[in-house]
């Protein structure tokens, strides 16, 4: 099965959910398109729902205040 990264935005900084074996994602921030095996990964879930609960614990600590932190909801 495959895993869930949460994976950060080169250009904008915005944090955004791709499984594991996409090669591709477009960053719903800023429109521009992430070579995932190039993308900053930020932390990895066993599946959609875990990967949503890191991004709200993400959102939640001051330590990454300022960063866009919102669901795919294509996922
Ligand atoms: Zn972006």
């Amino acid at each position: 099965m495959p895993v869930t990264l949460v994976v950060m935005c080169g250009r904008c900084g915005g944090l955004l959910l791709a499984k594991a074996d996409q090669k591709t994602r477009t960053c719903p921030y800023c429109g521009s398109k992430l070579a995932l095996d190039r993308a900053k990964k930020v932390a990895s879930a066993e599946n959609a729902y875990e990967a949503s609960e890191i991004l709200r614990k993400l959102k939640s600590d001051s330590s990454v205040h300022g960063m866009h932190v919102r669901r795919a909801e294509d996922l």
